[in-house]
């Protein structure tokens, strides 16, 4: 009974996100808010919906492959079978391999749509840039990482559960709190994995960028400059780190395509996250959302019932982080709304620092520009924007900003 119970859970989970993913696509139809209608013209117009279509199909086939794949490991037991196919392990070990085998099937399954993805619909409008080099370098590196991670993760809950009880709870999410301060500061020397970074070249250009930090008396590390035309034309920039280590990160597309005044309105809204602290400012609720996660992980760790429907013999720590997925999604979903709207606030915040910098107009342009050549939605649903997006939608941010 509680096996079909968290079954049902898992088709309704994907199910709503399916719905949400298909009502946002019927949605895109309908007619454009006036402040947008000019960021493509009828032919860009065309080419926006052929690409929204073309990923529409793409996404509902690869989406129905994966839930088939996640339902067919739950129906049949398999976790429980694989875990039994390696007696005279720990579980640490145990579980190792078991993250080995299911991200080669995972990514056995999901690399030809990735590769389609890559090569067919973005290559057919334009946005791909990456070799084939690149591209199964970056699968094995994802590959490499996303087993680490996992692995790691799953041994630190299974350690502190092991061998605290409840306060694990606490102490997990300490842990979990100051592995992510310690990511916010090697977040750059991370990325150099995928990307690589090069300070900005002295010029105009970053005279003006750092007269804005001086302005201010704010201290950035480094600006630097993101090689990501090497995979992609699309653009993008971020600000990462903490007190004086932040560094402001700027996209090659971006730096080399934009006239210099919207580089810097896109700069000053960056800026304006480090200026505000809202990495910071966003560390109480994850806190708060690890803690409550945490806390239901412990709830289902003290009923082993959960795992033995599965045809476990008593409580697997993996297993649980699976069922943790499912059992805690609707709450996951909820605390996702918060932290969006939290999220989006901040977006409005460093917008309008740049808008009263007298960056408004060239920030709008950019932002027209960015969407434009990402092919982005610039219509979606209202209820997609609720759930899903950090940041508000384009036409909500020009109305903003032309407010100030
Ligand atoms: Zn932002």
């Amino acid at each position: 009974m509680l096996k079909i119970i968290i079954i049902l859970m898992f088709i309704l989970m994907k199910g709503f996100e399916f719905t949400v993913e298909r009502v946002n696509h019927i949605c895109q139809g309908k007619e454009l808010p006036e402040n947008v209608k000019d960021v493509y013209d009828a032919d860009e117009y065309d080419k926006w919906r052929n690409y929204e279509n073309d990923s529409e199909k793409f996404s509902i086939i690869s989406e129905v492959v994966s839930i088939a794949f996640s339902l067919i490991l739950l129906v049949t037991n398999a976790y429980a079978w694989m875990f039994r196919m390696l007696p005279g392990f720990n579980e640490y070990i145990q579980s190792l391999i078991v993250i080995l085998a299911l991200s080669v099937m995972t990514t056995i399954i999901s690399v030809p749509f990735k590769y389609y993805d890559t090569f067919v619909i973005e290559e057919k409008y334009g946005m791909n840039k990456t070799t084939r080099t690149t591209f199964w370098l970056d699968v094995l590196k994802e590959f490499i990482i996303s087993i680490i991670i996992v692995f790691l993760f799953t041994a630190i809950v299974m350690f502190l559960f092991d061998t605290f009880g409840n306060t694990a709870i606490i102490l997990a999410t300490v842990v979990m709190l100051v592995i992510s301060l310690v990511l916010a500061l090697i977040i750059i020397p991370l990325m150099w994995i995928f990307n690589k970074f090069t300070p900005l070249e002295d010029g105009e250009l970053k005279d003006k960028l750092i007269g804005l930090c001086e302005k201010y008396g704010l201290k950035v590390k480094k600006i630097v400059v993101k090689d990501a035309s090497r995979r992609t034309t699309k653009s993008n920039a971020f600000c990462t780190g903490l007190g004086k280590f932040k560094t402001i990160s700027l996209d090659d597309n971006l730096v080399n395509n934009f006239e210099d005044d919207e580089i810097v309105a896109v700069f000053a809204h960056e800026f304006a996250h480090a200026r505000y602290k809202h990495i910071i400012k966003s560390l109480p609720f994850s806190l708060f959302r690890t803690l409550i996660t945490f806390a239901v992980l412990g709830l289902l760790l003290n009923y082993s019932g959960l795992c033995t429907a599965f045809g476990f013999d008593g409580v697997n720590y993996f297993f649980a982080l699976q069922l943790l997925s499912i059992i805690s999604w609707p709450l996951t979903k909820l605390l996702d709304i918060v932290s969006n709207y939290i999220s989006r606030k901040h977006e409005y915040q460093a917008d309008a620092f740049a808008a009263k910098e007298g960056y408004g107009d060239k920030l709008i342009a950019a932002l027209k520009r960015l969407s434009k050549e990402a092919l982005s939605d610039i219509n979606p649903h209202p209820v997609k924007v609720v759930l899903d997006y950090s940041h508000p939608t384009l036409s909500q941010r020009i109305t903003a900003i032309e407010g100030i």
